[in-house]
């Protein structure tokens, strides 16, 4: 599907609305990924445990993913952090605090990805850990008001075998809130059709495919996802930038791009921010849900997203509302939800841009127990698209 053409400008305002209370969907976000910093800190402590000097600061890690070694630090600090989380309670805190960031940022429906092998040594199995972190979900959504889901992510470092028994656990907590499954890690490893079986598994289940492609790796990458594992989104994405076929594509079929700006320029796959290819993906016809992916190592979450493809990328407040539409038709959400959320899109676009104190106040917190009731009420549409 392509974009509409703006028939009707309206970016002749000075004033610009404010990108906090567009309502959006954050579809790329990693369970430890997710933790503020200052509760890292309070873990650490809790825990005794030695954070690297790259993690005390409260700033952002420099990192450079691009060569293995950088890549192995990334890792590196992630598992640190993942060591902090060590009692149901700190994973019930970590979701919580998630989920109180992105209705912070507008987000009005969340899909966090998380792999439950790593906490499993620590929350007494593979199932206890997958259960403790869907509880932790549960209680977010009823604290919070944000709906929750969750994709059960393989580790592509590991052997095939064991993204089967993950494939089959997630589609076992289907009626619990997996709604997808995911491939992550250094996708210059190994090859995506490795792990078809699992993919076919997780399909046949009823969850979507949402591997991670065309980050570390070329344009090749995002289309292994595609034909080896039937993906329904491809996680980034971005460097299908290179491939015009592949643009072409991406653009004429159901599958959206989650492109997480910060990450990419955070993790060096590209060098400034004007670099990462927002404009081509958007002027292909590609459809993306800009996601944080690790706001603890890349210091920005959601709507800092929108803000940099505003001020690096020029995307007006109608090419913002667009993209928040995106994120929130690729999402597996209720479709009377959808349908709310994108009515509230339009009324975001066709408030004042110079009153964007009134949009705070009307939005967000008021509609929140609402939003409860009506994701619980509406019987889950089966994404027709
Ligand atoms: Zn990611």
């Amino acid at each position: 599907m392509r974009h509409y053409p703006t028939q009707h400008p309206v970016e002749t305002r000075t004033a610009v609305r404010d990108l906090r209370t567009l309502p959006k969907a954050h579809l790329h976000l990693h369970f430890t990924g997710s933790m503020r910093p200052e509760t890292l800190l309070e873990l650490a402590d809790k825990y005794g445990v030695h954070l690297p000097e790259a993690l005390q600061g409260g700033e952002p890690p420099k990192l450079r993913a691009t060569d293995e070694r950088g890549w192995f630090r990334f890792q590196r600090l992630y598992d640190m952090a993942r060591s902090c989380l060590r009692e149901p309670e700190d994973i019930q805190r970590l979701v919580r605090e998630a989920a109180e960031e992105d209705l912070r940022d507008g987000g009005r429906w969340l899909e966090i990805q998380v792999d439950p092998t790593s906490y499993a040594p620590r929350l007494g199995g593979l199932i206890p850990a997958l259960e403790v972190i869907l509880d932790a979900v549960d209680r977010a959504t009823r604290d919070t008001g944000l709906p929750i889901r969750v994709l059960v992510a393989a580790n592509r470092m590991k052997h095939p075998l064991d993204a089967r028994t993950l494939a089959r656990l997630a589609v076992r907590y289907r009626d619990r809130g997996v709604i997808g499954f995911g491939l992550s890690n250094d996708e210059r490893r190994g090859f995506a059709r490795d792990f078809d079986r699992a993919f076919a598994i997780a399909r046949d289940g009823g969850l979507l495919a949402a591997p991670h492609g065309g980050e570390l790796a070329g344009p090749f990458s995002v289309r292994d996802c595609l034909d080896d594992l039937g993906a329904g989104r491809v996680g980034h994405g971005v460097r299908a930038a290179e491939d015009p076929a592949l643009l072409a594509r991406l653009a004429d079929s159901d599958v959206t791009c989650e492109v997480c700006p910060a990450s990419n320029v955070a993790l060096g796959v590209y060098e400034k921010q004007e670099d990462v290819p927002l404009r081509v993906l958007w002027d292909a016809g590609v459809r993306m849900a800009l996601g944080a992916d690790d706001p603890l190592l890349f210091g920005s979450r959601l709507a800092a997203q929108y803000e940099l493809a505003r001020e690096h990328h020029a995307f007006t407040d109608e090419e913002l509302a667009e993209l928040a539409r995106q994120s929130l038709r690729a999402a597996r959400m209720p479709r009377p939800l959808l349908d709310e959320l994108l009515a509230d899109v339009d009324a975001w676009l066709a408030a004042d841009a110079g009153a964007p104190d009134d949009a705070e106040a009307r939005g967000v917190a008021g509609t929140l127990s609402d939003r409860e009731s009506s994701a619980d009420a509406a019987t889950p549409a089966g994404r027709s698209r």
